[in-house]
């Protein structure tokens, strides 16, 4: 966990220099305070609220502290971005909460924790939906079983062969047809292409599903153990790489929260997870994708508005 410190010669956050070894350390001249939403320094001080010094911009009328937390917000970015994270790996609202308490003393409920999850995961769906992936030619699809309200489900999956970037899950009780079609236009939908392949299981739904999609263009491939490519082997890694998604969805109370945390887990497993079989970079990078938002956390301060 990264812990913030301001270095006391240069004022910067998480300098890394040694003190005694800083260039700036001859520096007399303090930074001036600014205005974390608007960058002025026509700022005063604002009284001091649970210890912590306020600020007000008379420029743009907005308070602040200088802790790094997102507008209206009382617990930094850091450490809402580590909830985001831990969510996405598999600890609980309530292990959050309770990590929160023990490492930074912030007493927040699990409950606030689930507002962070729900507000911060919109946002990065719609950031990261503007960010379009290079991928190949050959999907792979494959669905897996989930327990959700007592109810079986199914969540369908299509991943890229070589990148590994997951194009789009889909959760719905049933697998028929109808299902298989969504889950392609989904895929199409993100990659801005029409595979050239794709390759499933035996699912009978596959095979009207894909034809109504792309048309008899794109190529179906049933796999079976002498498929040219090892698309059981590709499949199985990813679904073991994401397998808390199945842990965590049947706890939500409708199907548009799973399926908004399902695309949760696209984020988190597209964008900020890296994989060894990519040496190390994620499927987005893999991807060709250039984005400046490397974590949660990236993501808490560009919508929480700080500068
Ligand atoms: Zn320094
Ligand atoms: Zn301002």
């Amino acid at each position: 966990m990264a812990n913030i410190e301001w270095c006391t010669a240069t004022r910067k956050r998480n300098c890394h220099i040694p003190e005694v070894y800083c260039t700036e350390h001859h520096c007399t001249e303090p930074e001036p305070i600014r205005c974390k939403w608007c960058g002025s320094t026509e700022v005063i001080k604002h009284g001091i609220d649970k210890g912590v010094q306020q600020y007000f911009c008379t420029e743009c009328k907005r308070q602040f502290t200088t802790l790094d937390c997102p507008y209206g917000m009382h617990t930094p970015v850091e450490q809402i971005g580590a909830s985001l994270a831990m969510y996405y790996t598999g600890s609980s609202l309530s292990d959050i909460a309770q990590f929160l308490k023990q490492t930074y003393d912030n007493p927040v409920d699990r409950s606030t924790v689930y507002l962070w999850l729900i507000r911060f995961t919109k946002d990065a769906i719609a950031i990261f939906e503007e960010f379009k992936p290079k991928v190949s030619d050959t999907w792979i699809a494959d669905e897996t079983a989930i327990k959700f309200q007592d109810k079986l489900y199914w969540i369908w999956d299509i991943i890229d062969r070589d990148t590994r970037f997951l194009l789009a899950s889909y959760l719905s009780p049933n697998r028929g047809t109808r299902e298989a079609k969504i889950l392609m236009e989904l895929a199409s939908k993100r990659a801005d292409i029409v595979p050239a392949k794709v390759i499933t299981d035996k699912l009978r739904a596959y095979l009207d599903g894909i034809e109504l999609a792309f048309g008899a263009d794109t190529k179906h491939i049933q796999s079976t153990p002498f498929t040219e490519i090892d698309s059981t082997n590709i499949i199985e890694r990813f679904q073991g790489t994401i397998k808390e998604r199945t842990k965590v969805l049947w706890g939500f109370k409708t199907v548009e929260t799973a399926r908004l945390i399902l695309n949760g887990f696209t984020v988190h497993y597209n964008f900020f997870r890296p994989h060894l079989s990519l040496k190390n970079r994620t499927p987005a990078e893999a991807a060709q994708i250039k984005s400046p938002y490397k974590n949660w956390g990236d993501i808490v301060r560009k919508v929480g508005g700080i500068l």
